[in-house]
């Protein structure tokens, strides 16, 4: 999709897009040539003004969409920048956060976007689950996408070995990293099939397929989480939704940090990734754009490796 920016009568940014016929993500049809007034709402464009220093350029193609985003407990969240992102490119957000310890966190950062909804989900209660899809119902009246980002194994089994997991701590890691997003997405279909199709994302990486030192549980969990996907395209893509992750190079988040040696993992991506250097959310972020939205419209069942190249080198 080609656009191009200019300056409005009022003074105004103005983007001259190809118009999506259909504004929900990933089934848009390129139709006729538009102009609209970019964040229009003054609230809305100071965040999309701060959101989008250092970023791709903006040409709002979540325009009209409404987003449900599941992961965000600080500002380093990976779901935090892709909620920027999704906000920069015209999308409404529904938030979620995990219990009270992180509802300020979540408030406060939700502050930057346009009338968020803000909920509370802890992913293993199918009861939170039902009540969040029913507030998003009533509120959006549909869903156009979904990003999962949550995940959770407890600290003592990312430390030592794999051997050792718990029968507790591995059900625990596979259920809120990996059945979520089974009940997340089951949740997500009926709104999705209202519009006519959605596209659902999550957050994995490369400790699925290869051993990393502490990443044990996780690993598995992981890989539950890429096989889901799979199943999951197979099943909803008659619906028109689709379901893919993003593998993401290692990130200094909260979850990440209760990874033991998390900084020796960052310091090999360093030395020996292709493009020589760890990424950032906003790597992940604009990626995310590309799958949640029109231009990712054939892309399903997909693990798509953001990771500066790391996933290619065999030593
Ligand atoms: P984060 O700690 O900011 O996000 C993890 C989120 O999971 C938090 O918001 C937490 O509240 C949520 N969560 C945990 N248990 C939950 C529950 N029971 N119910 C609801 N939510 C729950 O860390 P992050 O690094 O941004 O992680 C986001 C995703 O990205 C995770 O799936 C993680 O595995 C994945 N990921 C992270 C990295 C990295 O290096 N940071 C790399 C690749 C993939």
């Amino acid at each position: 999709m080609r656009g191009s920016m200019g300056t409005g009568p009022a003074g105004r940014v103005m983007v001259t897009a190809v118009r999506m016929e259909r504004t929900r993500a990933g089934r848009a049809s390129i139709g006729r040539t538009a102009t609209a007034v970019a964040a229009s709402a003054p609230g809305t464009r100071r965040a999309v003004e701060r959101s989008t220093r250092g970023s791709a350029p903006s040409m709002s193609v979540l325009n009209g969409t409404c987003g449900l985003i599941v992961g965000v407990a600080n500002k380093r969240s990976i779901s935090w920048a892709i909620a920027q992102a999704a906000a920069r490119e015209g999308a409404r957000l529904a938030l979620t956060y995990q219990g009270e310890r992180l509802e300020e966190n979540v408030r406060e950062l939700a502050c930057e976007l346009d009338q968020p909804l803000i909920l509370p989900c802890d992913v293993t209660s199918d009861d939170q689950i039902a009540a969040l899809y029913e507030a998003i119902g009533r509120e959006f009246g549909g869903l156009d996408f979904l990003v999962h980002g949550a995940a959770f194994a407890p600290r003592e089994e990312l430390d030592g070995r794999f051997l050792n997991t718990s029968r507790e701590g591995f059900r625990l890691a596979l259920d809120i990293s990996a059945y979520s997003l089974v009940a997340l997405a089951r949740g997500a279909t009926p709104l999705m099939e209202a519009r006519g199709g959605g596209s659902v994302l999550t957050l994995s990486y490369l400790g699925s397929q290869r051993v990393f030192p502490n990443y044990n549980v996780m690993g598995v969990a992981k890989a539950a989480l890429e096989a889901s996907v799979r199943y999951l395209a197979a099943d909803l893509g008659p619906s028109g939704i689709r379901v893919n992750a993003i593998s993401a190079g290692p990130i200094r988040t909260l979850a990440s940090s209760g990874i033991s040696g998390f900084t020796n993992i960052l310091q090999i991506y360093r030395d020996r990734a292709p493009l020589r250097r760890t990424i950032e959310s906003g790597d992940v972020a604009d990626a995310a754009v590309f799958l949640l939205g029109p231009a990712g419209r054939a892309v399903t069942g997909e693990i798509l490796m953001v990771d500066a190249g790391f996933h290619a080198m065999g030593m």
